[in-house]
């Protein structure tokens, strides 16, 4: 009896052990799998994250990735503030000596800055990018380029002698992308460089010093309105004012706050315009309504 009833524990304890350890074995069996999931289901999300980024550079800033025009931004939307990060430049030339500064000129406006190359002279992409026009103005940028850069900016290459890129030809920070020349409206060689933020011309100084081959800090932060702008209020439209209704499609790692920043608008009217709270959490790939 005593025998039996140990007997009895033993079979149980034993039988509780494998159970255990059968239990385990399946929850062991089963935990990569679902790692295994969940990595192919990051995978094919990041994949098709990266994919919509690469479209083109500054996806979420610009509207459209064109070729047709060097600046047709005037319905674009340009947020209150925003910070361009300047990090991972390369200088456009080695040459230092501004021969015309950014500002009015003879009476027209000058939207770069001129300094001084010779023809022949590498000229260089100054930052990562996609280039969006290649193209020939005989009285006016003569052969110029105009890339597109993950950072929000637009650059502009003039009176080349040489383009050495093709237009939606992905380039990085000191890729060779012409030579400087005399092309165009100019008198003596020289490379016209313009910085533009969704159109907006921003004095190529306030990001880069040629003297000092450099930049001037590492971020600059754009201010609608408020800085060396040609066209002050005029040609593009504020959020809301113009009765478009903007989108922003949620990408991985974006906040309420990022989002509202990048678009010019409160995070309050973000959640209301979107019925969601400060709590939400965002998911890649949902469209939240900015305007
Ligand atoms: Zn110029």
């Amino acid at each position: 009896m005593k025998f039996n009833c140990i007997k009895t524990i033993v079979v149980a304890v034993a039988s509780m052990i494998s159970l255990n350890s059968f239990s385990q074995d399946l929850v062991a069996r089963q935990a990569p799998i679902d790692k295994k999931f969940k990595s192919v289901d990051s995978l094919a999300l990041h994949k098709q994250i990266k994919a919509e980024q690469t479209e083109w550079p500054a996806f979420d800033l610009y509207p459209n990735w064109s070729n047709v025009n060097a600046h047709n931004y005037a319905t674009v939307t340009v947020p209150e503030s925003y910070t361009i990060d300047l990090r991972g430049f390369c200088m456009p030339t080695a040459q230092t000596r501004i021969t015309s500064p950014f500002g009015p000129r003879r009476r027209r406006m000058h939207n770069g800055l001129d300094v001084k190359v010779y023809v022949g002279d590498t000229i260089r992409s100054a930052f990562d990018g996609k280039v969006r026009i290649v193209r020939t103005e005989r009285r006016g940028y003569g052969q110029y380029v105009v890339i597109r850069h993950d950072n929000g900016l637009e650059t502009v290459y003039g009176h080349l002698s040489k383009q050495l890129v093709k237009e939606n030809q992905q380039v990085r920070a000191g890729d060779v992308i012409g030579l400087g020349g005399n092309t165009g409206r100019s008198t003596g060689s020289h490379l016209h460089f313009e910085t533009r933020f969704l159109g907006i011309p921003i004095d190529p100084a306030l990001l880069f010093n040629f003297p000092k081959q450099d930049i001037v800090a590492d971020a600059y932060t754009f201010k609608r309105g408020e800085i060396n702008t040609k066209t002050a209020a005029g040609t593009y439209i504020a959020v809301g004012k113009d009765g478009v209704i903007r989108y922003h499609k949620v990408k991985s790692g974006d906040t309420l706050s990022k989002i509202a920043n990048r678009r010019g608008i409160s995070i309050d009217t973000l959640c209301r315009l979107n019925r969601i709270t400060r709590k939400t959490i965002l998911r890649p790939g949902q469209i939240l309504r900015c305007s």
